[in-house]
């Protein structure tokens, strides 16, 4: 008999079946046995399992009740506090603090996301990602497209300069549909995120950088000029070395660092 209630598509329950995926994903952690570990999503444990073995304390977040309760039972029955922490809840409303400060050094974090709700979490994440020592995700392969294209391609936006403004990005492969169960609709990948400490990138205000990059985005087809109108006109574009014709998929991060910092400046 199967222990476990049905998935939950509303929850993104897409969960891994195949074996080689899931060496290959906790591989890309690059565990040692004194690493605090944090997994969004634990579901029915599939890198769970293996995770346990490898580190020396394992949080996990979990938002399903039958999901929470299960992990519950089995870390009051089968572990020590010291070694299996369960907290039920949303990951967007979870605050990483509680964990960071329990730890004496940066922690890694792992999950094979809930596709609906991956870059609102990829965001939340990020507000820790100075004490993220490495992150490694399963992402929907598109988002991973995103996140590692450079300056010019058709995939990059503002995530992928929200994100790699933060931190270097690797994608470690890719991963069918037929590796899960139930199968998801859409190709997944798995990345890897490693904080730019100190940061290559460094902003003066980041609510500043994160308003303008949204708006440089907001219509892809104008040109910067038109998109940063009222935060940056023509003349204080081209001062700092930036053409105010182009569009804003051919500027690199840098450059979009250095536009913020002249709206921090200014404002
Ligand atoms: N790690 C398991 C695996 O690889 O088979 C499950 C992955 S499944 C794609 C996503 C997991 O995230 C599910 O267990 C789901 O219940 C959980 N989840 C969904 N929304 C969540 C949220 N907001 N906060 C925390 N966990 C969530």
């Amino acid at each position: 008999m199967n222990e476990f209630a049905r998935p939950r598509k509303a929850l993104g329950q897409n969960f891994l079946e195949d074996q080689n995926i899931v060496r290959n994903i906790v591989t890309s952690l690059h565990l040692s046995a004194d690493d605090v570990v944090l997994e969004i999503g634990p579901g029915r444990g599939a890198l769970t399992e293996l995770l346990i073995k490898q580190c020396r304390l394992l949080h996990l977040v979990e938002f399903d009740k039958d999901l929470i309760q299960y992990w519950q039972t089995r870390a009051a029955a089968e572990f020590e506090p010291e070694k299996l922490r369960v907290h039920g809840g949303d990951i967007l409303d979870f605050d990483l603090s509680t964990v960071l400060s329990a730890s004496d050094r940066p922690i890694k974090v792992i999950g094979n996301l809930p596709y609906n709700i991956s870059s609102p979490v990829l965001f939340h994440l990020a507000q820790y990602a100075a004490n993220i020592e490495r992150q490694v995700v399963m992402l929907q392969k598109e988002v991973v497209d995103r996140l590692v294209s450079p300056p010019g391609s058709k995939q990059y936006g503002r995530l992928s300069v929200m994100m790699q403004q933060r931190y270097s990005i690797e994608r470690q492969f890719n991963v069918s549909p037929k590796s899960f169960n139930p199968a998801p609709k859409v190709d997944s990948a798995v990345a890897a995120f490693t904080p730019l400490i100190p940061s290559v990138y460094e902003l003066d205000n980041r609510a500043d950088f994160a308003e303008l990059v949204k708006q440089a985005f907001s219509m892809r087809r104008k040109t910067l000029r038109n998109n940063l109108k009222g935060l940056l006109d023509s003349s204080e574009i081209e001062e700092l070395g930036i053409d105010p014709s182009v569009r804003a998929e051919t500027l690199t991060v840098e450059d979009f660092v250095v536009l913020a910092n002249r709206y921090s400046e200014i404002t």
